[in-house]
């Protein structure tokens, strides 16, 4: 049975771990983290991701905890008014072949966790990787080290796995970050009645929805700030910098912003879109591969995809080195698409108002078919083709 080390037990790396044990391989997890506690925050899956889930047996599981986002909804900053609103619940399912949830990620995470059978190995922080054309070594920062026939680097935005398969090279800074918080939904106005919603304004915007069966409503709101460039889960800050940072908005939005009981603040950065991605017995997957700027809410279900394509080239017979290359030509452009279409959409929900508003406005009706092709992947169809369209 071939060895696979996994260095990172985020949800990409958790998710991977899961779907190559269940091809039968021998998993080892690796975290730098001495415990594992994912953040206060929201994550969302649609119907791409789903389907990987749903083929793992995780479907019902992640439906019990999640909400279902029956409606999306665009308002405007001040007025609060909505110039455009879509079913999305069943018209979502049915059009995309699976749902649009949200989630709390310490839920989704705590689940990955009881289904990877076994524990991941924590306080090992990845330094080296040292691959011989019979295996590949790791070293941790604390001297300790492990060998495995193929390497998966699930590290993150600033994998060290990333630097053994590729030049060493900085993230890009977007000059934006965010907060970030979850409110209970009894304290936000009408926020029973929130799907995915998003306040759009001159050069920042806010995005809710509910989670955990709609108990809580998560945000993140988006400002412009050259200097904030911490990119941390633990960064806090008052709930009064985020209000003071949308003073004039719609009271729905001061007043979500208000009640969150802990605000996190995180600088967003993402990187170009990577020209190699593996070596013979070493690759990488999900933000360690393509971090994207969280616009169009794919980094989670990108990872996921990966996960998928990658236990299916590792479980049909080819050499390590040829299932990695197939696994990186499948991902890399559809990666690459939603990258760089993760930059473009920031730019386009914070236009100033007036004749650039209208015309975004305008565009956003033809939005279902826009996502389309996001949304309604299957990962699965494309490995049995090959394409990697
Ligand atoms: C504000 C914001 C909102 C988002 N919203 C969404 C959304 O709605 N939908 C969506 O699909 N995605 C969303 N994302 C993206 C999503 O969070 C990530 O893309 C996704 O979680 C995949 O992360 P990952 O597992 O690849 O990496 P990470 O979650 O970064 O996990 C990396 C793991 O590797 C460990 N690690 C790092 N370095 C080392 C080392 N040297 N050795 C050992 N371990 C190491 C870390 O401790 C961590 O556990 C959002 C991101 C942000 C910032």
């Amino acid at each position: 049975m071939a060895r696979v080390a996994v260095v990172g037990s985020g949800i990409g790396g958790l998710t991977a771990a899961i779907a190559l044990q269940r091809k039968g391989f021998q998993v080892d997890v690796y975290d730098q983290a001495s415990e594992l506690s994912e953040i206060g925050a929201g994550v969302s899956l649609g119907g791409n991701g789903m389907r990987v889930l749903d083929a793992l047996g995780l479907g019902k599981a992640v439906r019990d905890i999640s909400a279902n986002l029956h409606r999306i909804e665009f308002h405007h900053w001040r007025g609060g008014d909505i110039f455009f609103e879509h079913p999305m619940g069943d018209w979502y399912e049915q059009r995309f072949g699976g749902p649009f949830l949200g989630l709390h990620r310490a839920d989704f995470h705590q689940l990955l966790l009881s289904a990877y059978d076994g524990e991941p190995h924590l306080g090992h922080r990845c330094v080296a990787v040292d691959e011989s054309p019979d295996g590949v070594g790791l070293t941790f920062a604390d001297g300790s080290t492990a060998e495995a026939d193929v390497v998966v680097g699930a590290d993150g935005l600033r994998s060290a796995v990333r630097d053994h398969v590729t030049a060493p090279e900085e993230p890009v800074f977007s000059a934006m970050s965010c907060f970030r918080g979850l409110v209970p939904v009894d304290r936000v106005p009408g926020g029973d009645r929130f799907g995915l919603t998003f306040f759009l304004g001159p050069g920042r915007h806010l995005v809710a929805y509910p989670v955990r069966g709609g108990e809580l409503i998560n945000f993140v709101a988006y400002v412009p700030d050259p200097e904030w460039t911490l990119e941390s889960w633990s960064a806090r800050c008052e709930p009064a910098e985020a209000v003071a940072a949308f003073q004039g908005w719609s009271p729905v939005v001061t007043e979500l912003l208000a009640n969150s009981a802990e605000t996190g603040r995180w600088a967003l950065y993402d990187r170009e879109p990577l020209r190699r991605w593996s070596t013979g017995r070493v690759t990488l997957l999900g933000d360690a591969a393509h971090p994207m700027l969280p616009h169009a809410g794919q980094g989670t279900n990108q990872a996921v995809e990966d996960a998928a394509a990658l236990a299916a080239y590792l479980s049909i017979g080819l050499s390590f080195e040829k299932a990695l290359q197939r696994y990186e030509q499948l991902r890399k452009t559809r990666t690459r698409q939603i990258q760089l279409g993760s930059r473009a959409n920031a730019t386009c929900f914070q236009v100033p108002d007036g004749p650039a508003a209208d015309e975004r406005n305008a565009r956003l009706a033809g939005l279902p078919q826009m996502v389309g092709w996001i949304h309604e992947y299957d990962v699965y169809a494309a490995i049995e083709t090959g394409s990697a369209a």
